[in-house]
């Protein structure tokens, strides 16, 4: 097989699908993504594209998927290190779930700027990396944390609300949707988004 090379600048979706999918394994995908210029924009002003974690077994119990790195996963390349990612393995510990038995990924692997929503475009471009990710971690069981994965999982029209709290059966696999724990903050340790993400991560818990 031709040596695979990464996505170049401003490639179109097709050809990151098509990259993606050509990787045979996890270590072959993350090196390709590392590389990836896909999105002018984003190539030009990430410090790490955060490919994403997965346990040492490479075969995770769930899969978390978020919508994009902020400030501190740029730094360090890893997905939910800063807040977000401290108060989600408080709740996941407290729902008696191992992060280090999950995967975590985000839709979109380089860091917007100004941490503004990813556009269109850009998760057209890595949702190629996220769908080649599910296969070789044959995931059974996903996360989808805040609306903008919610909507790559369920669809467009999506509301966060009336989806939340039961599993969706998407490709074989069982989708759940709740909020992102940015929203849990934002809204402080007594509002409703807390409770619920906490809520629904129990009942993923509960299902496995
Ligand atoms: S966001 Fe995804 S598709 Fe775009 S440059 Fe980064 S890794 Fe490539």
């Amino acid at each position: 097989m031709a040596a695979l090379r990464p996505p170049r600048l401003d490639a179109a979706p097709d050809e990151v699908a098509r990259t993606a999918a050509a990787a045979p394994d996890w270590d072959t995908l993350a090196g390709l993504a590392r590389s990836c210029v896909a999105c002018p924009e984003l190539a030009a002003t990430r410090e790490h594209v955060v490919v994403g974690d997965v346990p040492a077994s490479g075969r995770p119990r769930l899969v978390l998927v978020g919508e994009a790195p902020g400030a501190t996963e740029d730094e360090t390349g890893r997905p939910f290190v800063g807040k977000s990612g401290a108060l989600l393995d408080q709740l996941l510990a407290e729902a008696g779930l191992d992060r280090a038995q999950a995967a975590v990924l985000n839709i979109v692997k380089c860091r917007p700027p100004g941490n503004r929503t990813p556009k269109a475009p850009e998760v057209a471009r890595c949702s190629g990396w996220l769908r080649r990710q599910l296969e070789l971690l044959d995931a059974r069981v996903v996360v989808a944390l805040g609306l903008s994965s919610a909507k790559w999982f369920l669809g467009p029209r999506t509301v966060l609300g009336q989806v939340r709290g039961r599993p969706h059966e998407v490709d074989g696999r069982a989708v759940w949707a709740t909020y992102h724990p940015s929203a849990a903050i934002r809204f402080g340790p007594n509002g409703a988004p807390r409770a619920a993400l906490l809520a629904d991560l129990q009942a993923v818990a509960a299902a496995l």
